[in-house]
């Protein structure tokens, strides 16, 4: 029988797929494998054909009227309407389907951008490829945050732990091994396995795969987890809501009209058949006329369009709910180390006890010098430092690599650690060589909790473990220290000089790094933090540069003047993280940095109290992140919080808006944020909040615009009826107007560019309606505006040319069409006159309200107009015409004026805000 991969020898795994465990595969090797397995992908659920998206378009409750509007129509004898309704129905699903396509399309593409990778080596390197890529026979490294990328069987384990709830239900991350486990063990205690999609959360390893895409034992209960979340956000679904609620409102308006209409036809003794059929088309048409049925498709596209957008400046929106929320921000707390900063690290400083010594040279080159007070020092001379630059480079995970094209430098891996692998390089003490001289035997890998790492070495003929970590937390760590060579107690005297040092490096924006070792009779098989990183002997201190992103000051005023504050909250020294934050104008000279430990020692109440105007968190550790998430939330604001370690998920799927960072961030964190940066920069986050509040602006803008166009259909009849004038428009009048101005202009409004005081006003508040009093306001106005000049239109037609109500009726139409298509451009803005944007600046604009004029052109002359009933309006008509359109327009925008000059200070922002 076939032996499980579990049961096997490490060995014997990578015999039978002909792997390599320090080497992995050949690119040969992979193409031929994969030609054979495929991508290792799960099966996902087939995706809608356009057919059926077609088809779903008629589900639609008002398309559903309008079909049967049309058979109504046929019933009657209105043949041509009938046909009309129904190209106008088949158009809109057209319409439909084109638009979900895009929208689909746009976040398909938004998901292949956060695709997860692997890090496999690959003709003897390490390699990141796409996890798609992925076969059996792979050799995959793995590190605390990783997804396990297929399912693996280890061959390397230093202490990973890995959580599997989703795969075995065990809540607890369960430690994984390389020796073989007995054949019938259960998936649960397969302990030299890794599962695909499960999560590592602590350690480092290699495994060899063994199996992928639905051969996988996630793949195999894959048919379960088919059901794709469909995720919509809290404004498409109030818009959903809000549209059935208008429909009903309008069908309650249609039945009034319906109503009144055949009343007041009866009340002049004779009911005609023809009259209560026309007041049946009438207020068919006006309900689907007046009922905004494409509100929610529109708000998807330009949502959809507004995230493609954001990824191109480096934002990518991983819930559409994000982009909306992103207007509301209020507060932004951002890590430093990266995002803030350049993550490009360079030692300048070297201090032993009693010597600081500077260090030369750029960037990852390892050319550099050393000097003490102006000169050249002897590392033959200096052996703490030689020491220190030994252990730093030892415990390290760093690589430091030459580009054989360009000779430039670069690190593979953490920054951090690379400038240490770089500093001893340019001591002369090359990583490889001491690597090799000096294997690793075992570790203890670095956490942002514990803030210290420890590797162990057969250095010598002795057994030591090199420890690094934050000096303050280290130093409390440190019994002895070594002293040209000897060791002795560390005296008082000599810890608070070891202090200062670090003081006085971190207050020059430095980030230090403290070195200790241990020896140990030998090396523990499964050593402990709290046993191995206590009891250490203290090296010395490395102090590095790590300069902030030039872009980030101009990003923090941005955020000052939109009414949202900026907090770092870094793992790094207080001095450090002060002497960066006041460069960049998160903190005033005069602030502090409030420490992790002083935050353990308060009350919720006090913390809640405290980030009201602390800006600077610094020594933290991911729960502290949580507390101040909750103090500020508390305090009612809307919190974006940046991550990139394993355990800051927990933070970022608690802030309204979770940030993960695309270049260091884990694959937990990205998978748990809302977005994910990725540039890593705090600029990119500023500017998706600007992107964010355009988005809703725009939003606004065209549901604003389509609600005024449909409540002037309906006033207009209701107007009429009521005053027992003639119904001014036909039903298929009514349709076509729908179908022209509502479509092309409001999706151009949905594209409309940023308005100059966008990132000058406060934050949204998330409560706010989409439609507030002001919009309301407006609404009202432009409404009956429209319906006054349309009827007023229609009057004049009926009194100068004798009653006749076919020319009346065509004034009403072009009118209607021509004070929309104006009234667009009016909508551009809320608070700026259009006169102010540059009244042609948005082009999707122009060209849609082209094509509406055209189609309007079309309807009144050439063969369209026996259709629409209309008669061909000349010169002397047009220019009567066009003299009524714009009054509409010109009420809006002084009722913009007026609310602008009556409500001006409470939209700005008037105060700054609290450094
Ligand atoms: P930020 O939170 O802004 O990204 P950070 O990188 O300093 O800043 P952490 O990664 O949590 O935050 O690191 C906390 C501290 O741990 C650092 O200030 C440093 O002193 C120490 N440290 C960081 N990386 C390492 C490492 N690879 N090995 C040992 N110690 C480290």
């Amino acid at each position: 029988m076939k032996k499980h991969w579990h049961e096997l020898a490490a060995g014997e795994v990578e015999r039978l797929l002909s792997s390599n465990a320090s080497a992995g595969l050949t690119s040969l090797e992979a193409d031929k494998q994969l030609a054979v397995h495929g991508f290792n992908e799960l099966k996902e659920k087939p995706r809608e054909t356009l057919w059926q998206k077609f088809v779903n378009q008629f589900k639609d409750f008002l398309v559903l009227i309008l079909i049967a509007a049309s058979l109504i129509s046929v019933l009657v004898g209105e043949v041509t309407d009938s046909i009309v309704i129904i190209a106008i129905v088949l158009l809109n699903a057209l319409l439909g389907v084109f638009q979900e396509a895009k929208a689909e399309k746009a976040l398909a593409a938004l998901k292949e951008m956060t695709a997860p990778n692997s890090k496999v080596l690959r003709d003897g390197e390490i390699t990141i490829i796409p996890s798609k890529l992925l076969v059996p026979g792979d050799v995959v490294l793995l590190e605390a945050g990783d997804y396990i990328p297929g399912d693996l069987r280890f061959i390397e384990s230093h202490n990973v732990k890995v959580q599997e709830a989703s795969l075995t239900g065990e809540s607890v991350p369960v430690e994984k091994s390389t020796d073989p486990v007995g054949s019938t063990a259960s998936l649960a205690d397969r302990h030299n396995m890794g599962f695909m999609s499960t999560v590592v959360t602590y350690g480092r390893g290699k495994g060899i795969v063994v199996g992928t895409g639905m051969q996988t034992e996630i793949g195999k209960i894959a048919e379960m987890l088919q059901s794709v979340e469909e995720d919509s956000s809290p404004l498409q679904k109030k818009l959903a809501e809000f549209g059935k609620m208008l429909g009903v409102l309008c069908l309650f308006v249609c039945a009034l009209v319906f109503g009144l209409g055949v009343y007041s036809g009866y009340s002049d003794g004779v009911l005609e058949m023809a009259e209560v059929q026309l007041m049946l088309m009438t207020s068919i048409s006006l309900a689907v006329a007046a009922i905004p049925e494409g509100l929610p498709t529109v708000v998807t596209i330009v949502l959809a369009l507004g995230m493609q957008r954001m990824a191109k400046k480096n934002s990518i929106m991983k819930k559409l709910h994000a982009v909306e929320t992103l207007g509301s921000i209020s507060v932004i707390c951002s890590d430093k180390t990266g995002t803030l900063t350049q993550n490009q690290m360079t030692v300048v400083k070297a201090f032993t006890l009693e010597r600081m010594i500077d260090l030369s040279g750029e960037g990852y080159d390892p050319k550099g010098e050393f000097f003490r007070d102006g000169s050249t020092v002897d590392l033959s001379e200096e052996q703490d430092l030689a020491f220190l630059l030994k252990g730093s480079s030892l415990c390290n995970d760093a690589q430091l690599k030459q580009a054989s094209d360009t000779g430039a430098w670069h690190i593979v891996g953490d920054p951090t650690e690379g400038a240490l692998v770089v500093a001893a390089a340019k001591g002369g003490y090359i990583q490889s060589k001491l690597t090799a001289d000096y294997p690793r035997i075992q570790e203890l890998p670095f956490d942002s909790t514990r803030k210290m790492m420890t590797t162990f070495h057969h250095m010598e003929g002795r057994d030591l473990a090199f420890t690094k970590g934050a000096p303050d937390i280290l130093l409390s760590r440190c019994t002895h220290i070594a002293v040209n060579g000897s060791i002795h107690p560390l005296t008082p005297q000599e810890r608070n000089s070891i202090a200062v040092a670090n003081q006085e490096m971190a207050s020059h924006a430095l980030r230090v790094l403290a070195v200790a070792y241990r020896a140990w009779d030998s090396i523990p098989d499964a050593p402990n933090a709290a046993e191995v990183e206590e009891q250490l002997i203290f090296i010395g201190l490395l102090g590095m540069i790590d300069p902030p992103r030039l872009e980030v000051r101009d990003a923090v005023a941005v955020c000052r003047s939109a009414g949202i504050r900026p907090i770092m909250i870094t793992g790094d020294h207080p001095d450090t993280a002060l002497a960066i934050a006041k460069d960049l104008g998160i903190a005033s000279q005069s602030s502090l940095a409030i420490t992790g430990s002083q935050l353990d020692t308060l009350s919720p109440a006090e913390l809640q109290q405290l980030v009201q105007t602390a800006s600077v968190f610094a020594r933290v550790s991911p729960e502290h992140k949580m507390a101040i998430i909750d103090a500020l939330r508390s305090n009612g604001q809307i919190v974006a919080m940046t991550g990139d370690g394993v355990n800051d998920a927990p933070a970022l799927k608690k802030a309204d808006i979770g940030v993960a960072m695309g270049i260091t961030g884990t694959d937990v964190t990205k998978e748990t944020a809302d977005m994910v940066v990725a540039d890593d920069n705090f600029a990119t986050i500023v500017s998706a909040v600007e992107e964010g509040r355009v988005i809703y602006a725009n939003i606004r803008k065209f549901v604003y615009f389509l609600l005024s166009c449909n409540a002037s259909e309906i006033l207009v009849i209701l107007f009429a009826i009521l005053l027992g004038w003639p119904i001014p428009l036909l039903p298929i009048q009514l349709l076509w107007i729908n179908l022209v101005t509502d479509a092309f202009p409001a999706l151009a409004l949905g594209v409309e560019k940023k308005e100059p005081n966008v990132m000058k006003l406060k934050p949204r508040n998330p409560a706010e309606p989409l439609l507030t009093w002001k919009l309301q306001v407006m609404i009202g106005i432009q409404s009956l505006a429209m319906a006054v000049t349309v009827l007023g239109a229609f009057k004049y037609g009926l009194y100068a040319y004798e009653g006749d109500l076919g020319v009346a009726r065509t004034f009403a139409f072009i009118t209607l069409i021509t004070t929309q298509v104006i009234c667009a451009f009016a909508a551009r803005s809320e608070h700026y006159s259009v006169f102010q944007l540059g009244f042609f600046s948005n082009k999707y604009l122009n060209a849609g309200a082209a094509l509406s004029l055209f189609l309007l052109l079309l309807s009144v002359y050439g063969p369209l107009h026996v259709i629409f009933k209309t008669i061909e309006p000349g010169l002397n008509e047009w220019l009567f015409l066009l003299a009524l359109s714009p009054l509409p327009f010109l009420a809006t925008e002084l009722t913009k004026l007026v609310l602008r000059l009556s409500t001006k200070e409470d939209s700005q922002v008037t105060n700054s805000i609290a450094k």
